[in-house]
């Protein structure tokens, strides 16, 4: 593999740049914001247990351990309905269904272990404003305090997030827009979370309660955007009495909630058009949060690029394994984008009978092992 460019230091980023340190190439990240911004990002990540063994691989799992909340069951049901499931980790042999962790969390931890690495730099507060392909090499413009510097690459990875356009860059874009916003908070309740996580699937949208630190939940609802700019604008009294109208009463009541932050949401897929540039993460797929599945699938980029860069680089140009590399992951990312879609579409629809259908589907879940397993190993390991 020859030396690297990654654009954007966020979590797909670091964690490919990690998984490959030990091939020795030089690896350069170029992140627009400072070090530690993202420190404080509160934003609840469903870890899958696929994501557990890529974070050991990396040797990061036991110092995220302590910010860590398991997902032992998870509970889903719709509003007005028969229907629900239960997933319970001991009935699938897991430890755990998922882990809870902030972003913010996660990040610190990347941070301090990439600079552990001799052969990784990351440069922040540098943003990349251009890349421009001649050819076999690719030319960044790279802005720091206004100023404007060039490097050369022969293989950039891109995992901006999918933020801005980057001139120069041709993407095949596939953008569709839910009109969905969501917004994220942490809630007390009544009831401790007791490790379990709850889904409720209401005709404004789905509604979260994710099981975290200090005995409270990490709410994340959304819904039309129009309906959840009502919300913000509720006071917290208000907000939370919607909330628990909206929920139901399986936590008790909601006794009081943190700064409410939003984010609009759209599902992006894209087909980067250069041979020697591959989009890992949200750069490559964004999708609706419903089902927790975006930074699991970027993970899983990261970690299959990287199998097949230590696979293959022998026998085969930089150009045919990512060419490779981009049609081995183009099933998964469908599977996954259209499942979600799926789930937000479905379930927001208050069509007539469509409510029991989904009461029935819900029932049938709960009670049909195999299928209830191969829906447990599909959101554990993409599998
Ligand atoms: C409300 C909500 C809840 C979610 N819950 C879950 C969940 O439970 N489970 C899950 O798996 N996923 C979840 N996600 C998705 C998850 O947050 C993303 O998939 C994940 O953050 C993607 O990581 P990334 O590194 O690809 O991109 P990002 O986290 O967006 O990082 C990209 C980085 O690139 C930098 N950057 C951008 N442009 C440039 C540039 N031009 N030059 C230099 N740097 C640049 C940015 O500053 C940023 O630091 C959720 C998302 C939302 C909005």
């Amino acid at each position: 593999m020859p030396d690297c460019a990654i654009i954007g230091g966020g979590p797909v980023g670091l964690v490919f740049a990690i998984l490959n340190h030990a091939s020795k190439v030089k690896i350069q990240i170029f992140e627009s914001k400072n070090r530690g911004a993202t420190n404080q990002d509160n934003k609840a990540l469903a870890l899958s247990n696929g994501s557990r063994l890529i974070l050991e691989e990396i040797g990061i799992w036991d110092r995220l351990d302590k910010n860590i909340t398991k997902i032992e069951k998870i509970h889903t049901s719709q509003v007005g309905s028969f229907g629900r499931t239960l997933l319970d980790a001991g009935e699938f042999n897991e430890e755990s269904l998922g882990y809870i962790i902030s972003y913010g969390d996660l990040m610190a931890v990347l941070q301090e272990e990439i600079e552990c690495i001799s052969n990784i730099m990351t440069f922040y507060e540098t943003k990349v404003t251009k890349c421009i392909d001649e050819k076999a090499i690719l030319n960044l413009s790279l802005e720091t305090n206004n100023k404007i510097k060039n490097l050369k690459s022969e293989f950039v990875i891109l995992a901006d997030g999918a933020a801005e356009d980057i001139e120069g860059l041709e993407l095949n874009k596939k953008i569709k827009h839910f009109d969905h916003t969501a917004i994220v908070t942490k809630v007390l309740t009544e009831i401790p979370h007791r490790n379990i996580a709850y889904e409720r699937f209401t005709s404004n949208g789905p509604i979260a309660l994710l099981p975290n630190r200090n005995d409270k939940f990490s709410l994340v609802w959304t819904g039309p955007r129009k309906f959840i700019e009502k919300l913000e604008q509720l006071n917290q009294e208000s907000f939370l009495s919607q909330l628990h109208e909206s929920f139901g009463d399986r936590v008790g009541s909601f006794l009081e909630c943190e700064k409410r932050i939003s984010f609009d949401l759209k599902q992006t897929y894209v087909e980067v058009m250069h041979s020697n540039i591959v989009a890992l993460g949200n750069a490559s797929q964004t999708m609706h949060p419903v089902a927790g599945q975006g930074l699991n699938t970027g993970l899983r980029d990261a970690y299959k690029l990287n199998q097949s860069l230590i696979g293959g680089s022998k026998i085969k140009s930089l150009e045919a394994l990512l060419d490779e590399y981009k049609h081995s992951r183009a099933g998964e990312r469908k599977k996954i984008l259209n499942f979600t879609e799926m789930l937000v579409k479905s379930f927001s629809n208050d069509l007539v009978g469509l409510k029991k259908v989904r009461g029935y589907a819900l029932s049938l879940l709960d009670i049909t092992r195999p299928i209830k397993q191969s829906f447990v190993r599909k959101m554990s390991y993409g599998e």
